[in-house]
This record gives C-alpha cells, structure tokens and sequence, in this order.
C-alpha cells in the first residue's frame, strides 16, 4: 500500500508542504479544518527569505505581480502622515 504524508493544516505551511513534497515525489494530503478560505481583509509581507521558497516552488515574480505589490520602502510616518525616516527595500534597495 502506498504511504502518503497527512498534512494537518492548510495554512501557509501546509500549502507550502504540499507542493515541496510534490516536487520530490512523495503523495500527501492536506486536511484543513476551515470549511471554506475566505480573506480576512489583512495583507501580509513577503520577506526575501519567504519569496525565496515560493521562487524554489516555481512561483515566478511574474505570477506574484499579479497578486501582490512589491516593496519599494521602507518608512517611518507620523500620525500627521509626514515622513519621518525612509530608506529602499526589495530590489531597489539591491
Ligand atoms: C494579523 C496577522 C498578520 C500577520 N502578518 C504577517 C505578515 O505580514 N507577514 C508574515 O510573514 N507573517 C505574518 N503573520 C504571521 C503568519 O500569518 C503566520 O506565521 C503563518 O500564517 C503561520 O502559518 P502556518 O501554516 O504555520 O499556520 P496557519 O496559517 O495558522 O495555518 C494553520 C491551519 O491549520 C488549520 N488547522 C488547525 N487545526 C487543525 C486540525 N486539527 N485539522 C486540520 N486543520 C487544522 C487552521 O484552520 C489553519 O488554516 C501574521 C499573523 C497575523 C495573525
């Protein structure tokens, strides 16, 4: 009988799981507890070292473009909205 890993959760760690172990061909399921995803109206930040695994899952900066926005700054602001600090992130910043 074929021995597949059970994956409790299917939240970014799960989802990211699952397509690792595709990859070097071991057969999973992921089982998630949520009946339906739904957006919880939040965003998140990617940091390198996260855009660095999607990029070894064979997600192209392409395919994120479409769903996200990347950073160009870092930056400090007041709560009168003026700009205390600021410096480069992501590729402008090398
Ligand atoms: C408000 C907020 C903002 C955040 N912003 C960022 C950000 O900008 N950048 C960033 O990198 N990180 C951010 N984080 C942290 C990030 O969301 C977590 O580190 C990440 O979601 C953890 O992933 P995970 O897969 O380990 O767990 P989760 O995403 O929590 O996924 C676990 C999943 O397992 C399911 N589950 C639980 N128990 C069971 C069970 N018994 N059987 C089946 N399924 C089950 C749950 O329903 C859930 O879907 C943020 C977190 C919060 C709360």
């Amino acid at each position: 009988m074929e021995q597949h890993v059970l994956i409790a959760g299917g939240g970014i760690g799960g989802l990211a799981l699952a397509p690792t172990l595709h990859q070097i061909v071991i057969p999973c399921h992921v089982i998630e507890a949520a009946r339906d995803m739904r957006p919880l109206g939040v965003g998140i930040n990617l940091q390198p070292n996260a855009v660095r695994e999607l990029s070894d899952l064979r997600i192209t900066s392409q395919a994120l473009d479409t769903v996200g926005v990347q950073a160009r700054e870092w930056a400090l602001v007041g709560l009168n909205g003026h700009e205390i600090y600021a410096e480069p992130r992501g590729l402008d910043a090398g």
